[in-house]
């Protein structure tokens, strides 16, 4: 009888295999409901084997096998296979948290009849060619319907009006209609067209290949630019690569980094491909989708992220996988998505820190995205003004190819003139200085933005009493209460514990408790104070909350109906405000010493992004940092835009210190009520670990960085490698000790190629 290994949502490193009663057809990718235990569970059919190691007397039948439109590809379980040994986490639950919640349930997802249309055999004999010129949109049906039956939806990217001109063809009889429930991409004997592997470095549409299907069609591309000439080095390069390469596109913000995308996915629409692009915040999907569909407003775009109600998803999921969706824009979850003709991967703002889970499968969507591409053979390009170090080196290298844009594309566009004002040698007011309201003060006479950057949302990060020093902590933390002063309380931002603000002193009865340092809204009341008229917006997580608020706040912003902006880094990613041609940057000088060995090149990345919101039209913009080291390498770097500069320092002192991206890193978390048995665990790991004797380095075990939270402690231990592959090697032989040590009240994970510590 066949057997069938079946992967399930259970923390156990293996499949489960079951057998499969005959005349039910299974494949690899299809799911099923399998009994285990006493439940039912739904499950993927990774692979159907001969043989199977468990008792005949207990190997079970599979209950049902569910009749999806389509099974998951191998490309794709390849991919989760990767996954799973890569990050070390079962294969079960990496291959079921990939896929749309959806798909987790034991509900077919058949996609519903929809209503398609083709040409009918009068409107495949019309000559297009002598078609009336002014029936522009009958056309553009006729064209596209000549290539492929479309559904509704499809027709109505091309035109407003398509669904008005579709009648008419109808009823002229030119076109029909048929119901169908048919993945448009699955072949007759039932396989989809992409389960068949591409020849090596080949792939189905991509690239262009000599009398091949690949001549697709002109997609319409509107307001498309006359690349500079360093934008058509980097189109060039990519659309020649010829099978997979991984380019690392550095173009400071402004420099046409985004034009290059666009240039690229028409490439690619045209040969019949795919595209995904990454980006880094759910809150930018809507923005970027609107704007890519107004480029290109004839392709079928979609997006995936965690914003997305489980039916959205579903479908949007669905589109992408029958090769609807053509481009698929989405956040770091994406990555899975199925995408039969993917020719092109983009990852924009690479270096940024939410590609990478950090629970459950603690990948990083980036270095997935590179692993996808090299499996099918495809072009990958990550896009940063500030890359990651990582990236950087291995551009460096030449492992990656650099492609560089070192102007911005508008002309008369000039980046901002970037200032230090030392805080210790000039006029505070609450945390601002004199200079900086001066300057604000400035702007708002001439009708223009200012941003004001802190990276602290609330009023103040702790309340203090003046006669003992008592501190506001938390009592279930490490850390301390952050003062929310509009409310009246004190929060925890670790565990959100929250308490009424205290009258007097808790230790020693003193009634003059006062705020030390600023957040958001300490910033926004001491601007209200000197600027009463002005408008002043606070965006924070607090006043987002809703999502709908901050779309509303950006259609503000961009009617000039706002003067002050005060915010946290949700400001900082890729907006684009034309007013603003002010950003003061308060607070900046605790990543410069931080114990967190990433702090600055965050901290770098972070200014270089805010300090690109400013200017951005033809006004020049001005960038103020507050601090108390103007000195610093990194403030100098930041003044004079030189971020090779400022990487090969960075690169230097990490090659010193033998830290990434010169190690290769792997940390073992545990956390849990009882500190003995948290060391206990990780001394216990430790020791394994010093008894493989392979070459790794096995650090001590540490408190974390915050050592308490929510009443649980917290430690860890860090191991290094000189090479990913030993690494490898090493936590392969180091799993099955770490399954083996007692841990049932501890919440233990690994965590490889940490980026937080
Ligand atoms: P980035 O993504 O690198 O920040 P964008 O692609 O958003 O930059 O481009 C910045 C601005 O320059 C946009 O307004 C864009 O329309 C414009 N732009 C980009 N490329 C060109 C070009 N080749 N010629 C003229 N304008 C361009
Ligand atoms: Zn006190
Ligand atoms: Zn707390």
């Amino acid at each position: 009888m066949p057997i069938i290994r079946v992967a399930l949502d259970v923390p156990l490193p293996t499949l489960f295999d079951y057998t499969v009663a005959d005349g039910m057809e299974t494949v690899a990718g299809q799911r099923v409901v399998v009994p285990f235990g006493r439940r039912q569970m739904v499950g993927v059919v990774m692979e159907r084997v001969a043989a199977t190691e468990v008792a005949p007397e207990r190997i079970k039948p599979v209950t049902q096998v569910l009749p999806d439109s389509a099974p998951l590809s191998a490309e794709l379980l390849d991919l989760l296979r990767f996954c799973s040994d890569y990050y070390r986490y079962p294969i079960g639950q990496t291959v079921l948290s990939a896929l749309p919640a959806r798909l987790r349930s034991d509900k077919p997802v058949t996609s519903k009849p929809i209503l398609n249309y083709r040409l009918s055999a009068g409107g495949a004999a019309l000559d297009l060619e002598s078609f009336s010129k002014r029936k522009v949109v009958q056309r553009r049906i006729l064209a596209r319907l000549a290539e492929q039956p479309c559904n509704l939806a499809q027709l109505k990217a091309l035109s407003a009006t398509a669904g008005a001109q579709l009648k008419v063809l109808i009823s002229e009889g030119w076109v029909e209609s048929f119901a169908s429930t048919q993945n448009p991409l699955l072949n007759p004997d039932g396989t989809t067209s992409h389960s068949t592997k591409p020849a090596s470095g080949q792939v189905a549409g991509y690239p262009p290949q000599a009398g091949g299907e690949t001549n697709e069609k002109c997609h319409i591309f509107n307001g498309a630019h006359t690349l500079t000439g360093e934008q058509q080095l980097a189109v060039d390069a990519v659309t020649q690569s010829g099978g997979y390469a991984c380019f690392l596109l550095h173009g400071i913000t402004g420099s046409g980094k985004t034009e290059v995308y666009v240039h690229l996915m028409h490439q690619i629409l045209r040969h019949g491909g795919q595209a995904l692009l990454l980006v880094p915040e759910i809150n930018l999907t809507p923005q970027l989708e609107n704007y890519f569909r107004s480029r290109l407003p004839d392709v079928n775009i979609t997006s995936l992220h965690s914003g997305l109600s489980e039916g959205e998803r579903l479908h949007n999921w669905q589109q992408a996988q029958f090769g609807v969706a053509r481009i698929v824009l989405g956040t770091r979850l994406s990555v899975f998505a199925e995408l039969p003709k993917l020719a092109l991967i983009i990852v924009d703002e690479e270096h940024d820190s939410s590609f990478k889970q950090q629970d459950g499968l603690r990948y990083s969507a980036r270095d997935v995205a590179i692993f996808r591409a090299n499996q099918r053979g495809v072009p990958v390009v990550l896009g940063s003004a500030t890359p990651s170090l990582e990236s950087y080196q291995n551009a460096q290298s030449g492992r990656y190819r650099m492609l560089r844009l070192t102007g911005r594309a508008l002309a008369g566009a000039s980046l901002p003139a970037v200032r230090c004002v030392h805080i210790n040698q000039t006029a505070m007011h609450q945390g601002i200085s004199e200079v900086l309201l001066r300057e604000i003060g400035l702007r708002i006479t001439r009708n223009e933005q200012s941003l004001l950057f802190i990276n602290r949302r609330g009023y103040a990060p702790v309340l203090m009493c003046t006669g003992c020093g008592w501190l506001s902590g938390c009592k279930h933390c490490a850390g301390k209460m952050v003062l929310h002063l509009k409310e009246q309380r004190l929060r925890c931002h670790h565990c959100g514990f929250q308490i009424r603000v205290p009258h007097a002193c808790p230790d020693c009865g003193n009634a003059d408790l006062v705020p030390v340092g600023s957040g958001t809204q300490r910033v926004e009341s001491v601007l209200q104070e000197r600027f009463p008229d002005a408008r002043i917006l606070r965006v924070d997580r607090d006043s987002t909350r809703n999502k709908r608020v901050w779309q509303t706040m950006r259609k503000q912003i961009h009617a000039n109906e706002v003067d002050i902006l005060v915010g946290t880094q949700m400001l900082a990613k890729g907006h684009d405000f034309p007013a603003l041609t002010l950003v003061g940057v308060l607070n900046p000088d605790s990543a410069l010493y931080s114990s967190d060995f990433r702090a600055p090149e965050k901290l770098f990345a972070q200014l270089v992004q805010v300090a690109g919101r400013a200017g951005r039209a033809d006004k020049p913009g001005e960038v103020l940092i507050q601090t108390a080291f103007p000195d610093h390498p990194l403030f100098r770097a930041l003044q004079t835009h030189d971020f090779e500069g400022w990487a090969a320092a960075q690169l230097a002192e990490r090659q010193m210190a033998g830290f990434p991206p010169f190690v290769y890193q792997a940390m073992l978390r545990a956390e849990g009520k009882q500190e003995n048995e948290v060391y206990q665990y990780l001394n216990d790991a430790r020791t394994a670990a010093v008894s493989l004797q392979h070459e790794v380095d096995v650090l001590g075990v540490v408190p974390a960085a915050l050592p308490r939270r929510a009443n649980h402690l917290r430690a860890q231990l860090l191991i290094q490698a000189a090479s990913r592959r030993a690494l490898q090697q090493f936590l392969r032989a180091w799993q099955p000790k770490l399954d083996a040590l007692p841990a049932a009240k501890l919440r233990c994970s690994l965590d490889i190629d940490p980026l937080e510590f």
